[in-house]
């Protein structure tokens, strides 16, 4: 099993689902010709997916595409079901940066054939993240700055005031499914600028002013 470390604590708990928003900001679904929907998008990476800083991003054979998303993570600290938006705070452990990383032409290829994207999304290196950011120390959520790079260029720059599901509204409508446990992720959407990476290249994702992660992509093959 995979465990986190939470920042300025000795604890490290184990990861349990990931769960990822999909069509979380306008432009993202604009670059990508897609609808934007009433109700969030919803998927699951494995635990197994989770790297850390300094760690390879891993492109598998099955793919020639793969692309960077870089996201908010809401981790869950306390488990429940049916949380009502009002009470979502108090179910968030804290907050991190980390990247979808998706493989754009075996996606682009289950939509055609309306497959799951499981994937495409849940390869193992699909999920870097960094350390969890106790939330007492981020006052506002939705007003923090996701930037990533790739090879020192900014491709995504972006404000979270830019969601359109808001992290409480994701909480209350993920856990109408989905029972939320401790230690269980929450991927909350890219916005736009996603772009191809390829071998060698380094990705930098950064939640600026408290977290960031680097990794260097390497081909399977
Ligand atoms: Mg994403």
């Amino acid at each position: 099993m995979k465990s986190i470390t939470i920042r300025d604590t000795k604890e490290n708990i184990p990861v349990g689902k990931i769960l990822c928003i999909g069509r979380n900001y306008a432009e993202h679904a604009k670059e990508m010709k897609a609808d934007v929907l009433e109700t969030p998008v919803v998927f699951i990476k494995p635990s197994t997916a989770i790297i850390f800083d300094g760690e390879e991003i891993v492109i598998p054979k099955i793919s020639d595409d793969m692309h960077h998303e870089v996201e908010l993570v809401v981790a869950i600290g306390k488990s429940g079901k049916n949380i009502p938006a009002s009470e979502a705070h108090s179910h968030i452990l804290g907050y991190a940066i980390g990247l979808d990383m998706t493989l754009r032409d075996v996606q682009s290829d289950a939509k055609k054939k309306g497959l799951p994207w499981t994937a495409a999304k849940g390869f193992d290196t699909s999920a870097p993240v960094s350390e969890i950011i106790p939330a007492k120390l981020i006052s506002d959520p939705h007003n923090l700055t996701l930037i990533c790079r790739v090879n020192g260029e900014v491709r995504q720059q972006s404000s979270t005031d830019k969601m359109i599901s808001r992290i409480e509204k994701l909480i209350e409508y993920i856990s109408t499914i989905f029972t939320l446990e401790r230690g269980d992720l929450i991927f909350t959407g890219t916005p736009e600028g996603v772009s191809r990476v390829v071998n060698g290249d380094i990705i930098e994702a950064e939640l600026v002013g408290f977290a960031k992660i680097i990794h260097q992509v390497k081909s399977a093959y």
